[in-house]
């Protein structure tokens, strides 16, 4: 018997890039919660904005958090587990970002502005979110976005510092998001790990689906990558033979191609 296991981006993936609508990947969803296969989303937000999401879709599915930094495991979801939601980090907590940032901002005067520093107001201000959606994006678990004050130079300097101490500063657009050295990939290993225990009589295939530069490593780490179409217009290079590409954009590229795979495997 074989089953997908479904790693998937928001933004610009599953989520219209302008409306934030998934109606166009409902029919692939649908038969998908039929077969009983779960639909991970794996995403650059926050715990609070994913939460409300997969609540208005009815998704009862594990998620990743911030890049990869976390995954939450819904109660009692795998035999194994106990307790509460159950949070795996793969990075260092936020708290420990915010420190060394601190520290660097001290030492060498850097002239950035992160979401800690911000009031929620602030927060939607820079980001275009509503205020609500703001402050859902201020409360983080793992990475700190922030907007760049400071020289080009001094910005090199700055993120050589972050990375020789072991972290890692991911550029998403107009923020640059310092985290852990992680990456998408590094919790789609251990979950897929947690299904196969689940489910050892099942043959497992990882799909990931995504349509930017940080979904990069998600998308070599499953085996069935999907490059969904973006607005973006961007190259991304995927080291893959066997990358599936979609030619309609976000939702209805998803729907397309995950109906594609459904025919074919289950
Ligand atoms: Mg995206």
């Amino acid at each position: 018997m074989k089953k997908l296991i479904v790693f998937t981006d928001l933004d610009g993936t599953l989520l219209d890039h302008y409306d934030y609508s998934w109606q166009d990947a409902k029919p692939a969803l649908d038969q998908l919660q039929h077969h009983n296969c779960p639909i991970i989303i794996n995403s650059s937000k926050t715990r609070s904005e994913i939460e409300w999401l997969r609540n208005a879709m009815g998704n009862t599915d594990p998620f990743i958090v911030e890049n990869g930094s976390a995954v939450f495991i819904p109660d009692q979801y795998f035999a194994a587990q106990s307790g509460d939601l159950t949070i795996k980090r793969f990075g260092p907590p936020r708290e420990e970002i915010l420190e060394i940032l601190a520290r660097l901002r001290a030492e060498y005067n850097y002239e950035f502005i992160g979401f800690n520093d911000m009031s929620a107001d602030q927060v939607a201000e820079v980001t275009g979110l509503n205020l609500e959606d703001a402050a859902k994006a201020k409360e983080r678990d793992a990475t700190e976005p922030l907007l760049w004050n400071d020289t080009e130079i001094r910005l090199h300097a700055f993120i050589s510092r972050l990375e020789a101490s072991g972290y890692s500063v991911v550029s998403g657009g107009r923020f640059y998001h310092v985290m852990g050295t992680v990456s998408k990939a590094d919790s789609i290993a251990w979950l897929m790990n947690a299904y196969q225990n689940q489910y050892p009589d099942h043959e497992l295939l990882s799909v990931g689906l995504g349509d930017s530069n940080n979904d990069v490593p998600m998308l070599e780490a499953v085996d069935i990558p999907v490059l969904v179409a973006g607005v973006h217009g961007k190259k991304i290079h995927v080291k893959r033979n066997e990358l599936i590409r979609t030619t309609a954009l976000g939702p209805k590229g998803w729907n397309q191609a995950m109906q594609e795979l459904i025919a074919e495997y289950l």
